[in-house]
C-alpha cells in the first residue's frame, strides 16, 4: 500500500516558477524552479509567453517529484497558486493562446480605465467587485484583447475561446488529455475576484460588468471554492492521474501560509513588491481609504474577506540601489550599511519608479531622494531605500485601522511577515519600530506555496482542518517595538512631507 502523504504545490510567480513538495508537517522536502522571462515590446507593456509558463510549470513540478524520488501515487493532491490578474486567452479546440500573457503591471489599457471613470463607473465597479478602476487587474486587458487580436472578438462569442488568470491555464493545461478531450476551465474566487468582473457579495460573475467591458460571459471559467474538486491531471503527465485540490491567487495563498484565519489577523509580503492583507472575516469592508476590498479565501462556500494594500516597490529599490545605481554588491548588504547608522541624515527616498500604489494611487508620481547634502553617503541613500519600506507599510496600516476601526474595531497589534527581505534583521526591528506594532518572522518563509499546499491538504484530509494549520505556524523571530513616539512622530512626517512633494493627485 502506498500513502498519499505529500502535497505537491505549483508557485508560479511573475519571474519564476516552482514546485514545492510538502509533507503532513508542512516541511518543504523537494523543490525545483526556473526563471522565467519577461517579454517588454514597448514602454509600460509587459507580457509573459503562457506557453513557457506551462512547460516550466510541468518541467518543475516532475523536477520536485524526482528529487525525492517520489511517484505520483504518494501525492495526495496539487494545489496551483499564481502572480494575479495575468491574462491568457486561448482555443479550446487547439489549446493555442491567441496572444502572449498580458501581465499585471502592463498599463496599455491606461486609456480605457480613463474612459471608464471618466463615464462614472468606478463607483458601480467598486461596489460590485471591491476594486478600483486600473490596468492592474484583468477586465480591461481581455477587453484589450478582444479588440486587437484578429478574429478574436467573433471566436469569443461563438464561444470558441476561454479566458483564465495563470491559474486557470495551468488547470486547462493540467486536466487536458490527449486532444484536450477532458480539460477543465475552472478558477478559484480569490483569483476571480482580481479580474474586476466578478460580484464579491453574489460570489458570480456580474452580467452588468461584462456588457459595459463588451466581454462575452462564455469566455469566463466556473468558479470554485478554493480548497476543492478541480479535476485530475491527465494520465500521461505523471503516470498516474493527480487530484487537483487546491487554488488561491499568491497573497491569498500566503495569507494562509500565515495562518491568518482570524479578522484583523494582518500579513505582509516583502518581496518585488509588498502586498498588506488584513483578514476581515465575513465582512467585506468597503474601504474610505483606497485599500481593495477582496476574497481572503472561500472554503465550504463561505466567503472570509479581507483589505488589501499593495506597495508596487519595496525590493526593487535595493534591486535598483545594486543594478541601477551600483551602489551595492548584493541586495544582503543593504543590512549592515543601515545598521552602521544612528540616522539617514534627513535623507529619505520616495521610490515612486512606476507611480505610487495604496492609498495614494497615483500613476503619474515618480520618485525622488530627498534631504541631500555636500556630505550625503552611499549608506544613507541605502538605508532611506529601507526606511521607505516601513513608511508605507506605516501609510497602509493607518489606512487599514481607519477602515477596519469604522466597521469592527479590529486590533491590529501583530504583523506577521514573509517574502526575501524579511531575513534583513535591521529591516524587521525598523518596521516594528515605525509601526509601532510586533512584527513576527515565520519558521517557513514559503508561505506562498505552503498556503497552497494546505489548501489541497484540507481537501484531500492530509491537513484536518484550519485549526490544525494554524497550530502548525511557527514564529522564528519576533521584534517589538523600541523607539520613542516623538522619534516615530518625527521621521514619518519626514516621509510624508517627501510623499506630498511627489504627488501629481492630491
Ligand atoms: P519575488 O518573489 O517578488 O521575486 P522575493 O520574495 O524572492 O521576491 O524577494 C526578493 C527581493 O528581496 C529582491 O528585490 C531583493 O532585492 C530583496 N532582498 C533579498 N534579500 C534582502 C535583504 N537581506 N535585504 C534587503 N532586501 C533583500
Amino acid at each position: 500500500m502506498s500513502l498519499n502523504d505529500f502535497v505537491l504545490a505549483l508557485d508560479q510567480g511573475t519571474t519564476s516558477s516552482r514546485a514545492i513538495l510538502f509533507d503532513q508537517e508542512g516541511l518543504a522536502q523537494a523543490s525545483a524552479q526556473q526563471v522565467l522571462p519577461q517579454i517588454f515590446p514597448g514602454p509600460g507593456l509587459v507580457e509573459h509567453d503562457a506557453m513557457q509558463i506551462w512547460r516550466d510549470t510541468l518541467a518543475t513540478a516532475r523536477g520536485a517529484m524526482e528529487q525525492a524520488g517520489i511517484g505520483a501515487k504518494r501525492i495526495a493532491g496539487i494545489g496551483v497558486t499564481n502572480q494575479r490578474e495575468t491574462t491568457v486567452i486561448w482555443r479550446r479546440d487547439t489549446g493555442q493562446p491567441i496572444h502572449n500573457a498580458i501581465v499585471w503591471q502592463d498599463r496599455r489599457t491606461a486609456d480605457l480605465c480613463e474612459n471608464l471613470r471618466r463615464a462614472g463607473h468606478d463607483e458601480l465597479i467598486r461596489e460590485r467587485t471591491g476594486l478600483i478602476v486600473d490596468p492592474y487587474f484583468s477586465a480591461t486587458k481581455i477587453a484589450w484583447l478582444l479588440e486587437n487580436v484578429a478574429g478574436a472578438r467573433g471566436a469569443a462569442e461563438a464561444g470558441e475561446l476561454a479566458f483564465g488568470t495563470i491559474d486557470s491555464w495551468l488547470l486547462w493545461n493540467l486536466t487536458a488529455g490527449p486532444a484536450g478531450a477532458k480539460a477543465v476551465h475552472a478558477t478559484d474566487a480569490t483569483n476571480a475576484s482580481r479580474s474586476m468582473l466578478f460580484d464579491i457579495h453574489r460570489q458570480c460573475w456580474d452580467e452588468d460588468l461584462c456588457q459595459l467591458l463588451d466581454i462575452p460571459p462564455v469566455l469566463l471559467p466556473e468558479v470554485r471554492d478554493c480548497a476543492a474538486d478541480f479535476g485530475h491531471t491527465a494520465k500521461e503527465l505523471f503516470g498516474a492521474p493527480i487530484a487537483i485540490a487546491g487554488m488561491a491567487g499568491d497573497q491569498q495563498a500566503a495569507t494562509i501560509g500565515q495562518a491568518c484565519f482570524k479578522p484583523g489577523m494582518i500579513k505582509s509580503t516583502y518581496g518585488t513588491g509588498c502586498f498588506v492583507m488584513l483578514n476581515t472575516g465575513a465582512e467585506a469592508v468597503r474601504s474610505r481609504n483606497r485599500m481593495l476590498t477582496t476574497i481572503a479565501y472561500r472554503l465550504d462556500g463561505r466567503t472570509t474577506y479581507a483589505l488589501e494594500g499593495s506597495i508596487f516597490v519595496a525590493g526593487a529599490a535595493m534591486q535598483w540601489l545594486r543594478d541601477g545605481l551600483k551602489l551595492i554588491d548584493a541586495a544582503p548588504d543593504s543590512e549592515a550599511l543601515a545598521s552602521g547608522l544612528e540616522s539617514t541624515d534627513g535623507v529619505v527616498m520616495v521610490p515612486a519608479f512606476t507611480g505610487l500604489g495604496a492609498p495614494y494611487w497615483d500613476a503619474d508620481a515618480r520618485g525622488a531622494i530627498v534631504g541631500l547634502t555636500r556630505d550625503s553617503s552611499i549608506a544613507q541613500i541605502v538605508r532611506a531605500g529601507l526606511e521607505a519600506v516601513c513608511y508605507q507599510t506605516r501609510d497602509l496600516l493607518l489606512a487599514m485601522q481607519r477602515d477596519a476601526a469604522a466597521i469592527n474595531d479590529l486590533a491590529l497589534d501583530v504583523l506577521r511577515v514573509d517574502g526575501g527581505m524579511v531575513e534583513n534583521n535591521w529591516l524587521m526591528q525598523f518596521l516594528a519600530d515605525i509601526l509601532d506594532v510586533t512584527v513576527d518572522r515565520p519558521a517557513v518563509t514559503e508561505t506562498t506555496a505552503l498556503g497552497v499546499a494546505y489548501l489541497a491538504g484540507l481537501q484531500t484530509g492530509l491537513y484536518p482542518s484550519t485549526e490544525a494549520i494554524a497550530a502548525q505556524w511557527q514564529r522564528q523571530a519576533s521584534f517589538t517595538p523600541n523607539m520613542t513616539a516623538d522619534r516615530r512622530r518625527q521621521l514619518y512626517g519626514a516621509w510624508c512631507e517627501a510623499v506630498a512633494r511627489v504627488r501629481t493627485v492630491v
